[in-house]
Formats: C-alpha cells, sequence, structure tokens
C-alpha cells in the first residue's frame, strides 16, 4: 500500500517524496481515510509510529480544498494541542514540511521564550496553530487569539497532558472551541480520565489502536558493555571511532553528567552538544537543530530534556547510564529503529547497576548481547545489598522478675 491509493492530493504525495516516505505507516493508514472523510478520531499511539502526519496530511488536504476556489483571510482553522514545547516545535515543522506546496501558514506558541515574536506572528495571520496549553491561555486571555473559526481540534499526547497536570487548562481551552469541528485525540495509554475527556468531546470517533513502542524493541540491535564506571567516558570515545555512529542520542542520569560526557568528548574533538533542564529551551532548539542538520555528532541528554524528541535518521542510541526503570529503556532505545528503519542501542553497565540490566533484561524478555572483547572490559557481580544492622532480640520480661509496681 503506497500513499496513492489514500487518495492524497498531488501537493502533498510530492512533499512525502521528497521526504522519501514511500508507504504509510499503520497509523497513517487507518487514520486518514477516516479523517479525509471528516471523521473524528481516538488514536490509541505513540510518537514514533508517524501519527503526526496521520493528523496532519488529512488536516492540511481539507484546509486546502476548503481555501481552493478564494483565498479566505489568514484566521486559526485548525489548532493542536501538545504537552511540550519541544513536541509543539516538531509538530509545526511536519506541517510545513507536509503542507510546503499549498500556501498554508502553521505557528507555534509555547512558554519559556518572549511572546513578542508569537504575537507578531498571530498578528501576521494564522491557518494552522500549534500551541502548549499554558502559553496558548496566556494570548487567549490577552485577545491574541481568536479560535471562533476553528474546523480542526487535534489534542496530542492526552496522557501526558494528565501526567504533567495540564489538564485543566486543556479542558478551559476546549470551554472555549466551536462545538462545530473535527476532534482528533491522540494518547498513548487511556486512564479512565482520558477516557471520559474522550467520551466528552469525541462525535461517534473511528477508534485506532496501535501496537506500542515495546514490540519495536526486538527490531533494534542491542548490546551491552560491562565497564566501570570511572572509564564510561573513555569507552565512549572508543566506541566513537567507528563511523558507523553517524548520529547518536547519548543518555546520562543527571544533567551535571550529561555536561560532563559532551565537555569531555568535546576536548577530544567530538562535535556534541548536550540538553538537559538547565539549558535554556532556546539552547535545546538549537543543540537540536544542530543535531538533526548533522552538524553535531552526539547529543548527550537526560531523560527528561529527551522526552518526545523527534530525530530522523538517529544511527545510536546510548545508556551511558541505565536507567531507573526498563520502561524508560525502551523509549530511548525506541529512538533508534523508527518507523520500520533498524536502530542500534549500546549499554553500558557500570559496577553498581548489574542489577538494574537484569531487571531490564527480565522486563523486554531478550537477552542483550554482551560485548566481551573491549579495553575496559569488567566482569559483571550483583552487587551485595548494604548489610543491614544487626537486630538486638527484645528483651522478654521475665513473668517472675520483681517489679516495684
Ligand atoms: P511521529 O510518530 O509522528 O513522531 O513520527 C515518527 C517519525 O517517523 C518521524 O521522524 C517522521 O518523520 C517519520 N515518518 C512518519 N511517517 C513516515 C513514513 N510513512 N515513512 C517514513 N518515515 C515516516
Amino acid at each position: 500500500m503506497t500513499f496513492d491509493s489514500l487518495n492524497i492530493i498531488k501537493p502533498i504525495l510530492e512533499s512525502l517524496a521528497l521526504e522519501g516516505y514511500t508507504i504509510p505507516t499503520p497509523i497513517q493508514l487507518e487514520a486518514i481515510p477516516p479523517l479525509l472523510e471528516g471523521r473524528d478520531l481516538l488514536g490509541s499511539a505513540q510518537t514514533g509510529t508517524g501519527k503526526t502526519a496521520a493528523f496532519a496530511i488529512p488536516i492540511l488536504q481539507k484546509l486546502y480544498s476548503k481555501s481552493m476556489p478564494t483565498k479566505k483571510e489568514k484566521r486559526i482553522k485548525a489548532l493542536i494541542l501538545t504537552p511540550t514545547r519541544e513536541l509543539a516545535a516538531q509538530i509545526q515543522d511536519s506541517f510545513r514540511t507536509y503542507g510546503r506546496n499549498l500556501g498554508l501558514k502553521t505557528i507555534v506558541v509555547f512558554g519559556g521564550v518572549g511572546q513578542k515574536p508569537q504575537t507578531d506572528m498571530l498578528k501576521a495571520g494564522v491557518d494552522i496553530l500549534v500551541a502548549t496549553p499554558g502559553r496558548l491561555l496566556d494570548l487567549m486571555a490577552q485577545g491574541f487569539i481568536d479560535l471562533q473559526f476553528l474546523d480542526f481540534f487535534v489534542l496530542d499526547e492526552a496522557d501526558r497532558m494528565l501526567d504533567m497536570g495540564f489538564i485543566h487548562d486543556v479542558n478551559k481551552v476546549i470551554a472555549k472551541l466551536p462545538s462545530k469541528r473535527q476532534t482528533m485525540l491522540f494518547s498513548a495509554t487511556m486512564p479512565p480520565l482520558i477516557e471520559e475527556l474522550a467520551n466528552s468531546i469525541l462525535v461517534h470517533p473511528k477508534r485506532i489502536a496501535i501496537t506500542p513502542v515495546e514490540t519495536t524493541v526486538e527490531k533494534i540491535e542491542q548490546f551491552v558493555y560491562h565497564v566501570a564506571k570511572k572509564n564510561k567516558v573513555e569507552l565512549l570515545y572508543s566506541l566513537l571511532k567507528d563511523k558507523k555512529i553517524t548520529s547518536a542520542l547519548v543518555f546520562t542520569r543527571t544533567k551535571h553528567m550529561a555536561n560532563k560526557v559532551s565537555q569531555a568528548l568535546f576536548t577530544k574533538g567530538v562535535t556534541t552538544d548536550a540538553i538537559h533542564g538547565n539549558k535554556s529551551q532556546s539552547a535545546r532548539i538549537e543543540a537540536l537543530r544542530r543535531f538533526k542538520a548533522g552538524e553535531i555528532r552526539v547529543l548527550v541528554a537526560t531523560d527528561i530534556a529527551a522526552r518526545g524528541l523527534d530525530i530522523d535518521e538517529l544511527s545510536h542510541v546510548i545508556n551511558f547510564d541505565l536507567p531507573d526503570v526498563p520502561e524508560t529503556y525502551i523509549h530511548r532505545i525506541g529512538r533508534t529503529g523508527r518507523a520500520g528503519l533498524s536502530g542500534v542501542a549500546i549499554t553500558f553497565c557500570g559496577e553498581d547497576e548489574y542489577g538494574l540490566f537484569l531487571d531490564i533484561e527480565f522486563h523486554i524478555g531478550i537477552k542483550i548481547n554482551v560485548i566481551k572483547d573491549h579495553l575496559f572490559a569488567i566482569t559483571p557481580t550483583l552487587q551485595k545489598p548494604m548489610p543491614k544492622p544487626p537486630v538486638m532480640p527484645k528483651r522478654r520480661r521475665n513473668p517472675y522478675e520483681r517489679t516495684n509496681r
């Protein structure tokens, strides 16, 4: 099945071809036809499944067709609400990429950066608005955003909105939307509160569930190096001599370690940058841009900073530190091997991380290949738990003991 068979208009097909997309992903196959028919959608799918194109293509196509006879004035006709700035920026990128031949305007608004450039763009006229909830409400309250002409509303990563405490803001936005509209809700999981929300905002939706990222784990080649903590940077540097590692996302547990690793590599001549919560939003965006553009080869990140990052053609994920929970391991390595590509995930297991490593293996149900032949190899051993302080037996009262009572 190709994109041509999905009734997608030529100018969009041309952009997809330029991107190198030939075969639709399962969510695109299932979502695009009902969305083009105008149905609401409830999609249970994670980032990495191609869900952005699944909603962006139909929205672009319908807006384009609508605006064909007369070029209507620019006003917000589609709103995509997403929890993080990174996701928002990536969704805007996707709309611009797929819609590059359509003359529609997509802009993004999110917090943590100055408001003026955003309000200037809003004043200049917009067709598609991508936003995070807080900044959107701010701008709405200040009268910069008018949603009365909205035709399409996408609520992206609804479960994360809930996790991140944004659900009240989301509800406030929904209350301001016109009731006649096409609505799409995406969520990786469907906790009861999200089901409830879905029931209240969707009308006879098409339901689509796409297998979670977990099942893609088998497609990723996974290796582990047992290495003493103090030698991890040296090991990383020695691996980077392999030219096959064209772009690596390296995960560390702490912000401090992300900086340390990135600096150590930098002094050795590796092009690198670090992203974590202490970096400004603009520094993070710039690092991501340089990484995507191939200007830097290694991006070192903490899990929080890497949330929702969408990076094409990532050759390697390297777990410099093991994550605390197996699910995070799956999310990390799921960033390589996207959209049907194969990928490589390398894990450094320090002397005190073997227990965590065994947990991960058990959880994913796969034996990870151990690379034994390297300069810094150690034999993994399970560290004994700290001995508990001896418990002094409680002194039994001698029933015959004489007391003064
Ligand atoms: P998403 O789930 O929307 O974050 O998309 C995951 C990644 O897959 C993005 O990097 C997209 O550029 C890419 N992608 C989406 N659809 C396709 C497709 N049909 N063929 C190849 N790559 C795709």
